[in-house]
C-alpha cells in the first residue's frame, strides 16, 4: 500500500457530501518505540466548491465505513464506475 506523502492529493469521505479532493498537509506515523503502532493519520486540507476545510487525525479508508477517511482517487474510481 502507497504510503501518503505530504503534497499528495486524496479524497476525504463524510457523511454529506461525495468525495472532496484534499491535499495531504502534514503525516504521523507510528514511531519505533511505539508498543501498540497507530495507523498513519494524515491532516487535510479539503477543497469544497465555495471554500476549504480542514481535518486532522484522519486514517485511511480500508473497508465499508466511509466517514472521516481518507482514499487514493483511483479506489473511488474503481467503486463508481
Ligand atoms: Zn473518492
Amino acid at each position: 500500500m502507497t504510503e501518503p506523502t505530504v503534497g499528495a492529493v486524496v479524497h476525504y469521505l463524510t457523511y454529506r457530501d461525495p468525495c472532496r479532493a484534499a491535499i495531504v498537509t502534514s503525516v504521523t506515523r507510528s514511531q519505533p518505540y511505539d508498543l501498540e503502532p497507530e495507523p498513519t493519520t494524515v491532516t487535510l486540507t479539503v477543497l469544497h466548491p465555495g471554500g476549504m476545510s480542514f481535518a486532522a487525525g484522519v486514517r485511511q479508508q480500508d473497508g465499508p465505513d466511509c466517514v472521516d477517511l481518507w482514499h487514493w482517487p483511483s479506489r473511488c474510481r474503481d467503486v463508481t464506475t
